[in-house]
């Protein structure tokens, strides 16, 4: 028996934390199917994971296309499954994940809340808007809602379940579907992932400069293990690379542990990173609005703060 659905996250059939997330917070409705889109041998490579992780049920909707198409197979997959079970479906916050989520729920009439931070089991959901001051409480209707979560937002409690896979025939993709004609990863970084990461350190404009970022803010994350972020002023003005800009118009991280070095807390830089566990903040400005938010704040010198960090940390060990 199968109370909710979960979209798996994999990078060809390697389970992504974000997938335990997932279950954790769909496990309020009860029991967890999990839904694995991709090529063949995909959910056999991922059932020891996913067991542990809580999924009952294992959903394998493989084809040698479901690799070829964009967002398509994981609509049908997830879709098709939600209109026969009649249940909730949990999917990962993101482009990726709420444009599924949109479809899905055209398709079986049922309400979407996307980026939530909480999953209730009467159906609810709880939201962060705005940079984190406003909470919104919602419910969507319809027999098979669909949520997505943000990275981040729930800790993965593993819960070791049957995990017993069942295929599901995926149907072959129509004319409109979007063919991916040539797919090569990104260079693997050493780093974690931005919006996976469990500590993220970012650098803002005070940072001053890419040799800023080099010296000062990498050193310090990888001593952490952290990935490194960026404010958007710290983008806008090459520091540090788009793909690193952390806030409204860029990623949404929620870490355990979040520290800010030579960012002036905007609002927009906020609305990506305000529900992080605990935050730090260095700044020369004791005004700065990030102390607002900050957990604990350092006013002083990031040049002189984070180094001292840096080695302090090191000699730790
Ligand atoms: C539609 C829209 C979307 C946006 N989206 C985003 C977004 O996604 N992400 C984002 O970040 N911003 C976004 N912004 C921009 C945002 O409004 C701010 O301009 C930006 O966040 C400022 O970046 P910052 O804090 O690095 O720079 P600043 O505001 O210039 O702040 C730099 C800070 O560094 C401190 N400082 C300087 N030198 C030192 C030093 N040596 N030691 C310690 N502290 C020092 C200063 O006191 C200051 O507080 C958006 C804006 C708009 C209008």
């Amino acid at each position: 028996m199968t109370n909710v659905l979960v979209l798996v996250e994999h990078t060809q059939g390697e389970l992504k934390n974000s997938t335990l997330e997932l279950i954790t917070a769909a496990r309020a409705f009860g029991t967890v199917g999990a839904v694995v889109v991709g090529a063949p041998g995909t959910a056999e490579k991922l059932q020891s994971g996913l067991a542990a992780g809580g999924a009952e049920t294992i959903y394998a909707a493989e084809s040698e296309d479901a690799e070829k198409y964009v967002v398509t197979p994981s609509v049908d997959a997830v879709s098709g499954l939600a209109a026969q079970l009649q249940v909730p479906v949990v999917i990962a916050a993101g482009a990726a994940g709420n444009e599924i989520a949109g479809r899905v729920g055209a398709r079986v009439a049922s309400g979407v809340l996307y980026d939530q931070i909480e999953i209730h089991a009467d159906r609810s959901a709880t939201g962060s808007i705005f940079g984190g001051d406003f909470t919104v409480e919602s419910t969507a209707g319809g027999a098979s809602p669909v949520y997505t979560l943000r990275a981040g937002a729930v800790d993965p409690e593993p819960q070791a379940a049957s995990g017993t896979i069942q295929p599901v025939e995926l149907p072959a993709a129509g004319p409109t579907a979007v063919t991916v004609t040539s797919f090569s990863p990104a260079e693997k970084a050493d780093r974690p992932e931005l919006t996976e990461a469990k500590i993220v350190v970012s650098g803002g404009r005070g940072v001053a400069g890419p040799e800023g970022f080099r010296d000062v803010v990498e050193p310090l994350a990888d001593v952490l293990g952290a990935a490194v972020g960026a404010s958007r002023a710290a983008v806008d003005a090459d520091y540090y690379p788009g793909k690193f800009q952390v806030g409204q118009t860029g990623k949404t991280v929620s870490p355990n542990l979040y520290l800010a070095l030579g960012i002036s807390g905007a609002i927009q830089h906020k609305a990506g990173m305000q529900t992080s566990k605990t935050i730090v903040a260095v700044n020369k400005d004791d005004e700065a609005g990030i102390f607002e938010i900050a957990d604990f704040g350092v006013v002083g010198d990031l040049f002189k703060v984070a180094p001292q960090a840096t080695e302090a940390l090191k000699a730790r060990g």
